[in-house]
């Protein structure tokens, strides 16, 4: 069986940056599931495993555009320190939820001066060019109960 649009797909996978570091890994622990088609993996990942079976391998770039997006200037912000109500000293890399009229929101603290915080609401991911290496363990037929909730029920999906 391969993977076309409401195929559940089990696979194991590491994303890499552009300087090999790996950023993610699901080997050593559960493979994950997905719903094909339906907007589960990014964009790009998800073209490329279209027509792949069980125990296929590939390795995919995909660019930011077909990724996490481009990196928005827009999201970034300069706060005052005595504006955020923290309970530690913000520290680069510290990442806080705001919410807002879009939603929750995280915000990465990429520079901390004096009095001033700069805050990221850019996806830590965003800008960067995304190096996947997969493995494809598993092709099933989706179960009507998981194309309604459009996920993956079940070992490696929502538990529910
Ligand atoms: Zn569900």
């Amino acid at each position: 069986m391969h993977i076309e649009r409401d195929r559940v797909v089990v696979l194991h996978y590491t994303l890499k940056n552009d300087a090999g570091e790996v950023l993610e890994a699901s080997h050593g622990s559960a493979p994950i599931a997905y719903l094909h088609g339906h907007g589960n993996l990014v964009p790009g990942l998800e073209k490329a495993l279209a027509g792949k079976r069980s125990g296929d391998t590939l390795s995919v770039v995909v660019a930011p555009a077909e990724g996490y997006g481009e990196r928005s200037p827009g999201l970034v912000q300069v706060v005052a320190k005595s504006a955020l109500k923290l309970d530690a000293d913000p520290v680069v890399g510290m990442q806080l939820t705001a919410r807002g009229p879009q939603g929750t929101r995280v915000l990465t603290v990429t520079q901390v001066g004096r009095d001033t915080v700069t805050l990221d609401g850019n996806h830590p991911m965003a800008g960067k060019t995304l190096h996947f290496d997969v493995e494809v363990t598993e092709v099933r037929k989706a179960t009507r109960e998981e194309l309604a909730h459009g996920h993956v029920h079940g070992v490696g999906g929502h538990q529910h």
